[in-house]
């Protein structure tokens, strides 16, 4: 992959600006000040290697050089999309998984950020916001996809197993472009459709963990427990304790697993 391989593949698709590095910091701190220095919607930015990329809560997102598929796309909003916009890292998910799911691959959801091929994170996303006073004027949403088993951090590091598409595959038959124009074609066709039933229907459809058990943390407070049940309409968990009462669990930095 390289920029011209890059420039020819996308040409298929209407995106805004595009910036490749073959080595960056984070591909989200790049789109987060190019957004705010007015780019395009659909710009993307992408990188061959990030020697910072980052996870939830500074967490570390690994992405060696060659390995991955590590990019950050810039949203800005139409007044029709603003009300949706807690579904913004649904339709990331959902994106990343009809592509997966072209390629005979059976990818889940694990709400709220990443994606799973045979219970093994694969992918994840970061979103994150620009503001202008009390106004979203702009997201980044970072994607990280593990391509080649390079990509996959050592166990000792991970809190959540991890695989990639090529453990998975046995091989890449595709250009990690060819990935990419797959990802954005299903992120604008699914764009959309931001505000529709069908987006959280498809989305539930996609969750990990339907019906079982998981513990969800979200910070110091005591982890909320039940059941996996489906999502409210602004892309919440909504799980079922021992009770069979709904318990609502909002975005944020939390933290879902399954139960032993
Ligand atoms: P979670 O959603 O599991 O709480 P994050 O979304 O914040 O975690 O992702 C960061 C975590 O993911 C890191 O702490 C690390 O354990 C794990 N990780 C880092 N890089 C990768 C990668 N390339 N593939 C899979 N997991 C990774």
């Amino acid at each position: 992959m390289n920029e011209t391989s890059l420039k020819k593949t996308l040409s298929k698709i209407n995106i805004g600006g595009l910036r490749w590095f073959d080595s960056i910091g984070s591909t989200n701190d790049e789109a987060l000040a190019w957004a705010a220095a007015g780019a395009d919607d659909l710009s993307i930015v992408i990188a061959d290697e990030q020697t910072q990329g980052r996870g939830r809560l500074n967490r570390r997102w690994f992405t060696p050089k060659g390995s991955a598929l590590a990019f950050s796309l810039i949203l800005r909003p139409s007044a029709a999309l603003r009300p949706h916009l807690s579904r913004t890292v649904g339709l990331a998910a959902l994106s990343i998984a009809d592509s997966l799911t072209q390629t005979r691959l059976a990818p889940r959801i694990k709400w709220p950020n990443d994606i799973l091929l045979n219970g093994k994170k694969t992918a994840g996303i970061l979103v994150e916001s620009v503001w202008s006073g009390e106004d979203v004027d702009s997201l980044v949403i970072g994607m990280g996809i593990n391509v080649f088993r390079d990509s996959v951090p050592p166990a000792d590091v991970l809190q959540f197993p991890a695989t990639s598409l090529e453990e998975m595959l046995g091989s890449i038959p595709h250009a990690r472009e060819e990935i990419l124009l797959s990802i954005l074609e299903a992120f604008i066709r699914w764009r959309e459709r931001m505000g529709s039933d069908e987006l959280i229907h498809a989305w539930e459809e996609m969750l990990s963990f339907r019906g079982e058990q998981v513990e969800v943390k979200a910070g110091g407070e005591t982890p909320v427990t039940g059941k996996v049940d489906g999502l409210e309409s602004d892309g919440s968990l909504r799980l079922k304790d021992l009770h069979d009462n709904s318990v609502i669990v909002r975005f944020g930095d939390v933290s879902l697993r399954p139960m032993a």
